[in-house]
């Protein structure tokens, strides 16, 4: 038998919106990954298997080729760099808005403005290209604390409901990007394995289309 193909997936929202339109491509993991502790499984194609990775990691492995095909949230390429990967496909799932956002009727300081967020090279590539001084300090959760202890003046984080937000008296600003998850390939993947990869991607295709996203 060839090599496996390896799919590395995002847990979370996206692992949960993601596996019906693998299952419609014809790949379902022989067991249930939510119940399970393992990271890798194996699935009805016996040369296809699924590993389970926090979304910030799934670039990485599919970039070195530890993963031949990914499933990353938009949000993590921007912030990745997600140039050396091939982005095939935008699968229309986990839906949401990369923002920033402030306490309400705040005004911001004249001066350099303190932005917390885990997205680091997305708020300040943001920031230069409106040609605000900005002291980007890295939080990995919670972003909503930091300006209601006065930590940070914004925040750049993901919007979806607006509740969280909302909870603790802060509003979305401005738009950074809208964000969905979208199929990733490794380059060399792409090359070497063309024919199972690309007949991933076209199932993947027509699963996406027949949902009329
Ligand atoms: P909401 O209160 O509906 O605006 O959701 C905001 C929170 O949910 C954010 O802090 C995010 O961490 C998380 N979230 C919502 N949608 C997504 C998504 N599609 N991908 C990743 N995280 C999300």
């Amino acid at each position: 038998m060839s090599a496996p193909l390896t799919i590395a997936l995002t847990k979370g929202r996206i692992l949960k919106e993601t596996l019906p339109l693998l299952a419609e491509a014809g790949i379902a993991p022989l067991e249930d990954i939510s119940s399970s502790r393992k990271l890798i499984f194996e699935t009805t194609q016996a040369d296809v298997r699924l590993v389970v990775l926090r979304g910030s990691d799934v670039p990485t492995y599919v970039r070195h080729g530890a993963a031949d095909i990914g499933v990353s949230g938009k949000d993590m390429l921007l912030e990745y760099n997600g140039a050396d990967l091939y982005e095939p496909l935008d699968l229309g799932i986990a839906r949401c808005r990369l923002m920033t956002a402030g306490l309400k009727n705040k005004p911001l300081p004249r001066a350099r403005i303190r932005v917390a967020t885990k997205f680091v090279n997305v708020a300040k590539q943001h920031f230069a290209a409106r040609g605000v001084q900005a002291d980007i300090i890295k939080l990995y959760g919670a972003m909503e604390l930091a300006p209601l202890m006065d930590l940070a003046d914004l925040i750049v984080d993901i919007v979806d409901t607006g509740n969280t937000l909302r909870a603790n008296g802060m509003e979305p600003l401005e738009l950074i990007a809208d964000i969905s998850s979208r199929l990733v390939v490794n380059k060399a993947a792409m090359k070497c394995k063309y024919a199972r990869v690309q007949s991933i991607v076209d199932k993947l295709q027509s699963a996406v289309a027949k949902r009329g996203n």
